[in-house]
């Protein structure tokens, strides 16, 4: 029995979705206290209740202290067993962050599975539809499993209401090693509105504009969706390279200027072109434990993210494998497995 404490690290909801997946994908139980003691409001949230009961179904684990507030539990694993999954957050809760939980072991199962996954597919501090679509789960493929998703309803913070499916045809993981993103095609920054004032997408786009002064016109695009979806709002910036796609988001918030939010999207955006590495913040922590699973491999990113150092740590915990983050020249970082 692997013993956490949830506020170390990063100490918010991936530490439970790490050790879950590490422990459908190697047998082994966790017991966790100070649960996501590292945020401002500790506990489970809706959305970690749901991941950790996906967790649950699809390994056949027992679970106990699984509900909202809580701030211990223990997950016992069985085993995987692949095949057809309906998931409902019941919020805005992310539906990409549900299938972080799951994946790997999916990937790694004996037949397919299909996951319908409900709640939010366009909301802070969580992986956007784009990026698990365009930016994740090519990667993945490339180490052997088929992957497709597919948008059926588009859910904003805070009403939720979005639908995924995904498709996932196993396969061993090959180990890959991912260097170069290569030579830069194109960029594109789409600014969803629903329900809200159509000027908001002007304003971000604007400013999206005055970072990416290189992009040209028309790699900036209102995208107007229906008003039942809303109010929603959310900025997707895009750069196709001939290895691997980035996206870079926001999410409209009250209180928060939207000019403010498109500028430091964007330049999160410009600081990871800049930097010449394949994988960006965010990438960086969710390939993790599929180059773990397969042994071996490599990629270059940006700096470190205290989420990627927390899910090192886990990885090492539950596998012994090791990742090491060293810094070339250029300020370029290396990720790498040994
Ligand atoms: P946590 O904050 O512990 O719930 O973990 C959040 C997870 O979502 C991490 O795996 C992040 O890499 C990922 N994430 C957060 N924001 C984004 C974003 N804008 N795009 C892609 N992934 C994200």
């Amino acid at each position: 029995m692997i013993t956490i404490d949830g506020s170390e690290g990063e100490g918010g909801g991936q530490v439970l979705r790490y050790a879950a997946a590490l422990a459908l994908l190697t047998g082994e139980p966790f017991t966790i206290a100070n649960v996501r003691g590292g945020r401002a409001k500790p506990g489970l949230m809706r959305q970690h209740v749901t991941a950790l009961e996906a967790a649950a179904a699809v390994g056949s684990a027992e679970c106990s202290g699984l509900t909202v507030g809580s701030r211990e539990l223990t997950f016992r694993p069985g085993s995987v067993v692949p095949g057809e999954y309906h998931f409902a957050i019941g919020t805005a809760g992310s539906t990409a962050l549900v299938v972080q939980t799951v994946l790997v072991p999916l990937m790694l199962a004996d037949a397919p599975s299909r996951l319908v996954i409900e709640g939010g597919t366009h909301a802070a501090s969580a992986p956007p539809f784009e990026f698990l679509s365009q930016t994740l789960l090519p990667v993945l493929e490339r180490m052997g499993p088929r992957l497709s998703v597919t948008l059926d309803r588009h859910g904003f913070y805070p009403r939720g209401g979005g639908r995924i499916m995904l498709d996932i045809t196993p396969a061993p993981l090959t180990a890959i090693a991912c260097m170069e993103r290569g030579t830069f095609k194109a960029g594109k920054v789409e600014a969803l509105v629903a329900g809200i004032p159509f000027d908001i997408a002007d304003r971000e786009l604007k400013a999206a504009r005055k970072v990416l002064a290189d992009w040209p016109d028309d790699a900036f695009a209102p995208v107007q969706l229906s008003a039942e979806l809303g109010p929603g709002n959310a900025l997707l910036i895009t750069a196709e390279c001939e290895h691997v796609t980035e996206v870079m988001s926001a999410f409209g918030q009250i209180g928060i200027p939207a000019e403010r939010l498109a500028k430091t999207a964007a330049k999160r955006m410009a600081g990871y072109l800049g930097s010449g590495a394949f994988a960006g913040p965010y990438l960086q922590d969710q390939l993790l434990l599929p180059f773990a699973m397969a042994g071996q491999g490599a990629f270059t990113t940006v700096k470190p993210s205290e989420h990627s150092r927390t899910a090192a740590a886990l990885i090492a915990r539950f596998t012994g494998r090791q990742f090491s983050f060293g810094e070339d020249a250029e300020g370029r970082w290396l990720a790498s497995l040994g």
